[in-house]
């Protein structure tokens, strides 16, 4: 089969002739890929930030497709079913997934010794991501082997097309769970920071779960044009001060609720050298443009809330741990709970509530993944989110 592979920092090439997955155990399916596609949390493996990674790991953990074959276990899927499947693979049965708890289940990481090593505990096993998560092979490719597939697959009912759907397994109920844990009350601002794919999500959640008012940080016009279509009100960092007019929307007094949906990449985006600055800086407010959870807690109203779906790999610098601590906040944060939420929000999709396709503005073929990785990184061509179809 054919698949998008990592073969180091900026790397990523589609390789021909791979072996096609096999059932390996009973609870297992296969699914043939119809539609796939690339996250931020993928740039962060692009441009090396995150550690734990091969050459040839296949990449990929947003995706959907038919199922081809079924474990003799499985019970729940046959062939023919059309699925998406969440990129936290989930075993349905252990303490943490009877609480819900499913990015954190104790058993689909099947490196657990590593991911305890480095995190103290393990946590759930990731399609396409690091070997800390497990190294499952991901779904940029023709076909995926789905480990506990009779647990975490969506199977998606007729007349919904794949655009609809596929932001199930991922950007939607990350958005949606983003703004669910702010506990947004009808007098709340609720600000996130980045307008991509997932301040998208987080911006619309936070519109129907009924804000005061919803504000959007980047600097991409295109993304706060989304974001503003969306009911967001948007700041452009490089144009205007944002704490000066997230104090002025809020008449001084800060924002209840802050979203960080920007994670590494306020990091990434800068040069070596200036990480190493920004290391030696203590102060909140010498650099160019501040770490987004330095602005976060410094200009959250005391009380508030900061939610934390931006994904962290390794460790962080100078945060101002006393502010959070003596104004009271509180902090949420994961990889995504996604099957806490995908029964709620494929109904909302069939009720016309939502319709996440607007994210979209490339599809091409999985060929063009490698120049789509790039475009995507580089936010050129108007680009905010990429569908692959293998
Ligand atoms: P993206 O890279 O497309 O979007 C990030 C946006 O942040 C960009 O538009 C960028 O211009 C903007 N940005 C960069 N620095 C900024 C700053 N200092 N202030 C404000 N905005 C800034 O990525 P995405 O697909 O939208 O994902 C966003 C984050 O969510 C990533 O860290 C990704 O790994 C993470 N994520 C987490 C989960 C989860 O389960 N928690 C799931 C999916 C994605
Ligand atoms: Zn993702
Ligand atoms: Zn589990």
């Amino acid at each position: 089969m054919k698949a998008l592979r990592w073969h180091g920092k900026k790397d990523i090439r589609c390789d021909n002739h791979l072996p096609d997955p096999t059932i390996e155990d009973g609870r297992d399916a296969i699914v043939k890929v119809s539609s796939c596609a690339i996250c931020g949390s993928d740039l962060h493996l692009y441009d090396g930030f995150m550690p734990g990674m091969k050459h040839g790991d296949i990449m990929g953990h947003e995706f959907m497709g038919e199922v081809m074959e079924v474990g003799k276990d499985n019970k729940k899927l046959k062939v023919g079913d059309r699925v998406v499947v969440p990129f936290t693979i989930v075993c349905g049965d252990c303490d943490q997934c009877r609480k819900g708890n499913f990015s954190v289940c104790e058993r689909s990481n099947r490196n657990k010794s590593v991911a305890d090593k480095v995190f103290g505990h393990s946590t759930a096993g990731l399609y396409g991501y690091t070997h800390l998560t497990g190294g499952y092979a991901g779904g940029q490719a023709e076909y995926v082997r789905v480990p506990y597939a009779d647990v975490g697959p969506v199977v998606i009912p007729d007349g919904l097309s794949d655009e609809q759907v596929l932001f199930l397994g991922d950007i939607l109920p990350t958005g949606w769970q983003a703004a669910a844990q702010c506990e947004i009350e009808p007098s709340d601002t609720v600000v996130v920071w980045g307008a991509g794919p997932v301040g998208q999500f987080c911006v619309r959640s936070a519109v129907l779960m009924g804000a005061r008012q919803v504000v959007c940080i980047d600097n991409v016009p295109e993304r706060l044009s989304m974001a503003q279509a969306g009911g967001a009100i948007p700041i452009n960092f490089d144009e205007e001060s944002v704490i000066e007019r997230l104090q002025e929307l809020t008449k001084g007094k800060g924002p209840e609720k802050c979203i960080d949906a920007v994670g590494m990449e306020a990091h990434a985006s800068r040069s070596l050298d200036s990480m190493y600055d920004r290391v030696k800086q203590a102060a909140m407010m010498e650099t160019d443009r501040p770490h987004v959870l330095r602005e976060m807690i410094y200009v959250c109203r005391p009380g508030g809330i900061l939610s934390i779906p931006g994904v962290y790999g390794g460790l962080l610098d100078k945060i101002p741990f006393g502010a959070a601590m003596n104004k009271g906040l509180t902090f949420r944060m994961g990889q995504t709970h996604v099957n806490r939420w995908t029964d709620d929000l494929l109904e909302r999709i069939q009720e016309g509530q939502i319709d996440p396709s607007f994210v979209i503005t490339h599809t091409v073929s999985l060929e063009q993944g490698p120049e789509m990785y790039k475009i995507f990184r580089e936010k050129q061509d108007g680009c905010i989110k990429v569908v692959l179809k293998p």
